[in-house]
């Protein structure tokens, strides 16, 4: 492959990423609204979204019920299999140690993410959960897209709730 043709694939890939990144951080700005904290995620199979969703601990009152929970829940529904096998999942934040795991119980081939949790990501802040030994499945990580916007929705919400508390 000639290093043009490669470019060309490359900002392909990443004109993509920007794209489903975009409707995940739409699912996180929906969940702001219903008071939940400013996450999103998207799964995508062959181009297509078979599934996006935002937090929804407080609107469920279910602690696990953390965007990437809740969509991986619905692509497996949509797709009618639990192992997402071919699904590429963009979540807004990094990953938390529960669906960085619920990743790897849905065998993910790939996970793109747009800002960094430096307390709570699972990946590449804290465990290394999606490229570990100890796992008998490892998660492709792309990292960084649309990061700034993804991090100031979250930096967003947390002030303001800091202020409201006075
Ligand atoms: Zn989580």
């Amino acid at each position: 492959m000639s290093s043009a043709v490669e470019g060309e694939a490359v900002t392909a890939a990443g004109a993509a990423h920007k794209r489903w990144m975009r409707e995940a951080i739409r699912a996180a700005r929906e969940a702001e609204l219903a008071g939940e904290v400013p996450v999103g995620t998207c799964v995508v199979v062959d181009d297509e979204v078979v599934a996006i969703a935002g937090n929804r601990t407080r609107t469920d009152c279910d602690p696990t019920a953390h965007a990437e929970i809740v969509a991986l829940r619905e692509a497996a529904q949509r797709v009618g299999n639990y192992r997402l096998a071919s699904a590429t999942v963009y979540s807004t934040i990094e990953p938390c140690a529960m669906c960085a795991g619920a990743l790897i119980q849905a065998r993910v081939p790939r996970l793109v993410y747009g800002a960094k949790d430096d307390r709570a990501g699972a990946v590449d802040s804290h465990f290394g959960i999606c490229n570990s030994n100890q796992l008998n499945h490892r998660v492709a990580v792309v990292s960084g897209i649309l990061e700034s916007e993804c991090r100031e929705l979250m930096q967003e919400f947390f002030r303001t709730r800091r202020t409201d508390e006075g």
